[in-house]
């Protein structure tokens, strides 16, 4: 298994450092909004780098944050006249729900930044013992960039270069600095703003230093994945090294991940230019596992471009797959032997040459694009083979075998079997039962019960009639 590592900008053999075990931890999101379709493109690769590994046997500790204090969060808990907790909450909420319904798995950890200031407090404390931080006049914590010798390893930046070049470094108010590179580990408190104490000024935490802190907690010194969107490669990923390196005296992370941005009619999502999507906003006209197909159906390295087209093409190619799937169902049901014969073991062989295939391309820094275009190999070599003259586990296979691979992707393939007419009109008569005997609650609970499986039910004069969706 082959991973482009953007500390070395190559791609290197996945070797993890317990063997069997991967640890791997991708910066999640500030919450203070319904997540946006950028931000699910690191959800649904990471997942499904994930979904590979342990497709491979390998147990994957996955550590994924909330960064629950921000400025974001903060004004618009002023706007609200709420705490930033009821913001905070509500909206990782939300993001468990988008999460679900793109099929992305919850991480083994979610943690939460302002359940972690104790481990905060205590790695700037080390960095400041270390020479490696340093309290200003105000209490404000920074960390010496310049004291960490390697600093600019990963977005390969040098740092006189970084300093000459980079204006923003140079920002007025930050003049207690040492230099213009140092960065924040703890600021003072500002009026309505949640704080803690500290022995430097009553406060709260730079956003870097979370993710080194939960890294550490949840995984240890030393872990094999970090990953996030590529813009977390300068500054935040570079600080987050800088500080775990300086503080543990351990290299932080063996290999460095990032996903290109995802961009609307090739222009940059913005909210001001009126091109930004929520992924609520996709679900409205889409399945989310349509959202989730078309993020897979280009490689997590290269810029996607999102588009209704586009969609409309990922629609598409997933319904190839679960009509072919469907149709497996259909001749499964109906197949008139069980056994398999020999020549379908060996058209069955066949097929298992498409698992080799997919791996090969999921192997080669996982090329998701590749690896899709091989279930639609194996779509195509089901529709071709299996017909009604074919055995029960022979069309079995094939079905295991396309829902193997799909989940693999974390797309989900088979229809939800339909009610039969029998159990709708049992369910109804079982309400009107409860309806007589004044049980109002059972009966809601069927109607809804009915409704989520697609059957509308209506009370008319005659009797309660129902139809499918
Ligand atoms: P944020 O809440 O801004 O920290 O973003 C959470 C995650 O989403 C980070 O990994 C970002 O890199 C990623 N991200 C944000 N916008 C985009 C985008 N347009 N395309 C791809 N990834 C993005
Ligand atoms: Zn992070």
């Amino acid at each position: 298994m082959k991973i482009y590592n953007t500390l070395t900008k190559k791609k290197e053999e996945f070797v993890p450092i317990e063997p069997g075990k991967v640890r791997m931890y991708v910066c999640g999101p500030t919450v203070y909004n319904l997540i946006h379709i950028g931000n699910a493109r690191p959800m649904i690769v990471f997942d499904t780098v994930r979904r590979y590994m342990e497709h491979k046997g390998l147990e994957v500790n996955y550590v994924s944050n909330f960064t629950d204090v921000d400025d974001k969060i903060i004004k618009k808990a002023i706007e609200e006249g709420v705490d930033a907790s009821v913001i905070s909450e509500r909206y990782i909420a939300e993001c468990k729900k988008d999460m679900e319904a793109m099929n992305v798995k919850p991480a083994t950890t979610h943690p939460l930044a302002t359940q972690e200031i104790c481990g905060m407090l205590e790695m700037i404390g080390t960095l400041i013992e270390k020479g490696h931080a340093y309290v200003a006049a105000d209490g404000t914590v920074y960390f010496r960039t310049r004291s960490f010798k390697e600093y600019g390893k990963l977005s390969h930046k040098n740092l006189d270069d970084l300093q000459g070049g980079n204006r923003s470094l140079l920002v007025s108010g930050e003049d207690q600095k040492e230099d213009p590179l140092d960065f924040v580990l703890w600021k003072p408190k500002k009026d309505g703003e949640p704080y803690w104490a500290s022995d430097w000024c009553d406060g709260r935490p730079g956003w870097h230093i979370e993710c080194s802190v939960m890294s550490k907690k949840y995984l240890g010194d030393e872990i094999d994945i970090h990953a996030g969107g590529e813009d977390l490669v300068f500054p935040h990923h570079e600080n987050e090294i800088a500080q775990s390196e300086a503080a543990n005296g351990k290299t932080f992370a063996k290999y460095w991940m990032h996903n290109a941005f995802l961009n609307i009619d090739n222009k940059k999502m913005s909210k001001s230019a009126g091109n930004f999507f929520t992924v609520r906003d996709i679900a409205e006209k889409y399945d989310l596992q349509v959202l989730r197909f078309f993020m897979l159906s280009a490689h997590y390295r290269s810029p996607l471009n999102f588009s209704a087209d586009l969609m409309e093409a990922a629609k598409n190619g997933l319904e190839r797959i679960v009509t072919a799937v469907d149709n497996l169902n259909y001749l499964f049901a109906n197949a008139q032997t069980e056994a398999m014969t020999e020549e379908e073991e060996k058209q069955l062989e066949e097929a298992k040459a498409y698992i080799a295939k997919f791996d090969e391309a999921m192997d080669d820094d996982f090329n998701t694009a590749d690896a899709i275009s091989v279930i639609f190999e194996l779509v195509k070599f089901a529709n071709t083979n299996a017909d009604a003259s074919k055995s029960k586990a022979f069309i079995q296979s094939l079905i295991d075998e396309i829902k193997q691979l799909s989940d693999i992707c974390g797309l989900i393939v088979e229809k939800e079997a339909e009610m039969l007419d029998a159990d709708i009109e049992a369910l109804i008569e079982e309400r009107q039962a409860a309806r007589k005997a004044k049980n109002f609650a059972r009966a809601d609970e069927i109607r809804d019960e009915l409704l989520n499986k697609g059957i509308i039910l209506e009370d008319t004069r005659e009797g309660v009639k129902w139809k499918r969706a």
